[in-house]
């Protein structure tokens, strides 16, 4: 996996000029290992599991994400979620469900759920104002393509020359770095 250094710096470079205020900007956060538990390196059993009913619903939340989502919506940013969704009949209720349950102040209209085998980047409208929270490279490669912000969740403490998260509390500091207005 390889990451294009230079377009990702002249984006961040890019971002960081502009200075925007927290409501000029949307993050996109990423629902499967990114928000919630789904498998950290896609084992077999919940490859298999995923199938069943029940299995979207349950998934375990991360400790710290409905602090971060909340404080960020309260510091006045615009937040949606964006997932893919296998072609399932649970994984859309499932999803929807889960996201009220855990993420409350999050209304349905802002939960984007993306068929499976489509492109989750042709679902942000404004990337250049946006920043994707995702753990799929392809995702976080495709964001920076169209002049968008990636933070990669991670579960490694692997060194990336991109943004990075392997806890979401460190997404306060690379929005400082992005040098976005308080
Ligand atoms: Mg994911």
């Amino acid at each position: 996996m390889k990451y294009n250094i230079k377009l990702i710096n002249q984006v961040i470079r890019d971002f960081q000029q502009h200075s925007y205020r927290p409501q000029e900007i949307t993050i996109y956060f990423d629902m499967d290992n990114t928000l919630c538990l789904f498998s950290p390196y896609g084992d077999p059993d919940s490859l298999r599991k995923m199938w069943h009913k029940g299995f979207y619903r349950n998934l375990p939340c991360f400790r710290e994400v409905p602090y971060v989502l909340k404080e960020l919506k309260n510091q006045g940013f615009n937040i949606k979620i964006l997932s893919s969704c296998i072609n399932s009949p649970y994984c859309v209720t499932e999803k929807i469900e889960w996201v009220l349950n855990h993420l409350p102040f999050i209304p349905p209209e802002d939960i984007v759920l993306v068929p499976e085998g489509e492109d989750k980047i042709a679902y942000i409208p404004t990337p250049k104002r946006s920043i994707l929270v995702d753990d799929f490279y392809k995702n976080i490669t495709g964001i920076y393509r169209v002049g968008g912000v990636g933070i990669k969740k991670t579960f490694s403490n692997k060194e990336r020359p991109i943004p990075q998260v392997s806890n979401l509390m460190g997404i306060f500091s690379i929005l400082q770095q992005l040098n976005i207005k308080k």
